[in-house]
């Protein structure tokens, strides 16, 4: 039996034309979608869409569209082999992050996908991406979808969607998956490494979790960073967790002032996340002196988790209502494959 695939399209450059007249990049009418790739007539599986009413740059994403795409997954989940999300690159390993927390008991694959040249342009990207993505949310076994996770494919390269990053605003090859290797793989074959994927087993119905609390604050800092700039962001008014981007495995500098103002956000009964500057790699507070402090105060790790998945998983469990503990626990589990506690030669 042919698959059934929904294409929901939320913007980006994917589906963008130019505009003759002023020359900038506008959203296309996705009804022109098969004029422009014929190619999708071959495909060994049928698709409908589902349009944004106004499909936005990706910059301008914002966790209430999470929600309008976990709800669309969630209205056609019974009707649809698997799903292809069309989105801008700039913000979508975010949204991909946000949905693989958000959604429970998926079994079916949900594939974000975009471009860096619009659909229309003679050299896209788009072609290759929008067929292969909807290709491998095709993807069966013995009846059932092989995938059962939500994944980004870009560029010949399929990736967890919780372990992306965009990593350039220019090359085709514009993301990356620095602490889990790719998935699957784009050739002359089709190869999906299934023994990377998630195995979920599910006893529930497909759950979507709506509720988030994006009160969260980011602070990187660097050596010599500005005492009042640091004050006035950790005593921000409403703030409920502060992820400090920290050097290499979760260091940072450890004058009094700091320190001191740490414990206060800490004593506030504000989560305080370490992350790491570095790409690749993992915190590991305790590990040098300078992460001690941290240590002492309950400081919570996001051991090799992306930025990304780091903020998006403070925003989804922020939402949840949990107590100070049960926080720190759910942050550094790993919930959705999205982080590990070692290093596979560990
Ligand atoms: N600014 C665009 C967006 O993220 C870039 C892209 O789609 O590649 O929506």
């Amino acid at each position: 039996m042919q698959t059934k695939i929904l294409l929901i399209y939320t913007g980006g450059t994917i589906g963008m034309a130019k505009d003759y007249g002023d020359q900038s990049l506008k959203p296309f009418n996705f009804d022109n979608l098969l004029k422009q790739i014929p190619e999708l007539g071959l495909l060994d599986c049928s698709f409908d869409y589902h349009s944004f009413d106004t499909p936005i740059d990706s910059s301008d994403m914002k966790p209430k569209y999470w929600i309008n795409i976990a709800d669309t997954i969630q209205q056609n989940y019974e009707n649809y082999d698997g799903f292809v999300v069309l989105h801008g690159t700039d913000t979508m390993a975010y949204t991909a992050s946000a949905l693989s927390f958000m959604i429970d008991n998926l079994e079916k694959p949900v594939i974000f996908t975009g471009s860096q040249l619009p659909i229309g342009d003679l050299r896209t990207d788009a072609k290759e991406n929008l067929i292969t993505s909807i290709q491998l949310a095709s993807l069966r076994k013995k009846d059932k979808p092989i995938i059962k996770e939500v994944c980004v494919y870009f560029e010949y390269k399929l990736f967890r969607a919780n372990r992306t990053t965009k990593i350039n605003a220019e090359n085709f090859d514009a993301f990356e998956s620095p602490n889990y290797p790719v998935i699957g793989v784009s050739g002359v074959h089709l190869e999906v490494k299934e023994d990377l994927l998630l195995k979920n087993t599910v006893t529930e119905k497909l759950a979507i979790n709506k509720k988030l609390n994006a009160d969260v604050g980011v602070l990187k800092i660097f050596p010599g960073m500005n005492r009042s700039f640091i004050e006035s962001v950790l005593k921000a008014p409403n703030m409920k967790a502060f992820i400090i981007e920290a050097f290499g495995t979760g260091n940072i500098f450890t004058d009094d002032w700091f320190i001191e103002l740490l414990e206060e956000v800490t004593n506030k009964g504000i989560h305080l996340i370490i992350n790491t500057q570095c790409a690749g790699g993992m915190v590991e507070l305790g590990r040098y002196a300078t992460s001690d402090a941290l240590l002492k105060m309950g400081a919570i790790s996001s051991f090799d988790l992306t930025m990304e998945a780091a903020i998006t998983k403070a925003i989804y469990l922020l939402g949840q209502n949990l107590s100070k503990d049960e926080f720190k626990a759910q942050y550094e589990a790993n919930l959705k494959g999205e982080l590990r506690h070692h290093f596979y030669n560990d």
